[in-house]
């Protein structure tokens, strides 16, 4: 496309940027589950701010908040003081919570983005046990700052930085398509749990245990990947035995994505700490640890921002919940997700390219295998980012916008905002096969 915002782009921009490389798009005007660029094409928008925009596009009540606390005049910067909208968004975010983890939770605001929550996390759960190792999970995806960066599961990104790691130690995640443990379904879980046993108690070493696992119910950026509930259970089992935090990323699974409001309720556990952003801002930058007060054993002052708890954020995060809590949104996920995965499993049968389908509600994950290449263990053939790319870009040009991931860049994300209908979940996997019969052609 010759748009002169996409050249300047190209010229200015750091070689850093990702999705504008893979989707060269200059956006003009957008509204529910759609996006429409400078020569008017219409795209449904199934990446929605990586998840973050659960009632889609410029949702009229969420613009009607953002007005009306503009006129207001309520201060739009408070540091940490507090205001009817703050005191609102608190209410609110506990009241969505399971109640006996509400009952003893605190919160904490955090910088604006999911990274930020990560960071306060970290220092919480080491602060409070006065221990400084954390586990983590191989394909975890948890931001880009130093700390959470240590626990990036991927290894490409963090290496040639040196990245802080000595006290962070990897464990393999459960993803049952490429059987890390060598065996797949119930015996892949038990060998799972066993290991973290193993790291957990580690009678030999003499070593404390850690501070606090992070986990991610379902890996988002790891290829989209939901953690078997009985391993779930296990972790939380383990790690509260031993005497260490829970630490639940849900800041792209968090507020319905996943057909349940929080994906850690589908394995009925409770976390230490909850780590929330994308979708609780309603599209405004916003973060915050909801967490056992045990743990709030930090000094006052330990862990200050500017940034904090924006207002717009919090009024546009307001409606967004109250909208998500009233309309069901996510058992509509729940509902919407199973139809989305049926479409997709349908067209398994004529395409063995696409090795995998999975997902949690509405965070859905294709994975693109190489259907000429020898199968690997267990009935996995090997990952085709080429081919992922070539299906993204043949999407695109049927007007859907999806984002590829996973550790080997072959999974095909969709993540609709929560509002999309049943007629266009159809579409959306209408033009997602047009766009796979083009790329094969
Ligand atoms: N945790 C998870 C599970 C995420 O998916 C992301 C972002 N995709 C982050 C943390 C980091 O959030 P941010 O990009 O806002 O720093």
């Amino acid at each position: 496309q010759d748009d002169p915002l996409l050249r300047r782009q190209a010229a200015r921009e750091s070689n850093a940027r990702s999705y504008p490389r893979r989707i060269p798009l200059a956006l003009r005007q957008a509204g529910g589950i759609y996006v429409r660029d400078g020569a008017g094409q219409l795209y449904i928008d199934c990446l929605a701010g990586a998840g973050t925009l659960a009632l889609g596009h410029n949702h009229p009540d969420v613009v009607a908040a953002l007005r009306d606390t503009l006129d207001s005049g309520l201060p739009l910067h408070t540091l940490d003081l507090t205001t009817p909208v703050k005191d609102r968004f608190v209410e609110d975010l506990f009241a969505s919570l399971p109640a006996d983890f509400a009952a003893k939770a605190r919160i904490q605001f955090c910088g604006p983005t999911g990274a930020d929550g990560i960071e306060a996390a970290l220092k919480l759960t080491r602060t409070a046990t006065g221990r400084r190792v954390v586990l983590g999970f191989s394909g975890a995806y948890h931001g880009m700052t130093q700390g959470a960066l240590a626990l990036m599961g991927n290894r490409a990104p963090k290496e040639p930085l040196g990245t802080m790691g000595a006290d962070v130690q990897m464990l393999p995640y459960p993803y049952d398509y490429r059987c890390p443990f060598g065996l797949g379904g119930e015996a892949g879980v038990d060998a799972g749990l066993s290991l973290i046993e193993q790291i957990l108690v580690d009678p030999e070493s003499g070593v404390l245990p850690p501070a606090a696992v992070v986990v991610e119910v379902v890996q988002g950026e790891g290829g989209v990947i939901p953690a078997p509930v009985r391993w779930l259970q296990g972790l939380r089992r383990l790690t509260r035995e031993h005497g260490v935090a829970l630490v639940v990323d849900e800041v792209q699974t968090g507020l319905g994505r996943t057909g349940r409001l929080y994906a850690f309720e589908h394995a009925g556990i409770e976390p230490d700490v909850l780590v929330l952003s994308k979708a609780i801002g309603g599209g405004l930058p916003l973060s915050v640890v909801v967490y056992n007060q045990d743990l709030d054993r930090w000094a006052p002052g330990a862990h200050a921002g500017t940034f904090r708890g924006n207002q717009l954020a919090m009024a546009a995060g307001v409606e967004t919940l109250r909208r998500i809590r009233a309309d069901r949104l996510d058992e509509q996920a729940a509902l919407l997700g199973h139809r989305l995965t049926q479409h997709l499993k349908a067209l398994q049968i004529d395409h063995a390219c696409l090795g995998d389908v999975r997902g949690l509600g509405l965070m859905i994950g294709v994975e693109i295998v190489d259907e000429r290449r020898p199968q690997l263990r267990l009935g996995a053939r090997p990952a085709d980012g080429d081919l992922a790319r070539t299906i993204q870009r043949r999407c695109l040009e049927q007007g859907l916008i999806l984002e590829v991931g996973g550790r080997h860049g072959a999974v095909m994300r969709f993540l609709p905002p929560l509002i999309v209908t049943a007629d266009e979940v159809d579409e959306i996997a209408a033009r997602f096969q047009a766009g796979l019969k083009a790329a094969l052609a």
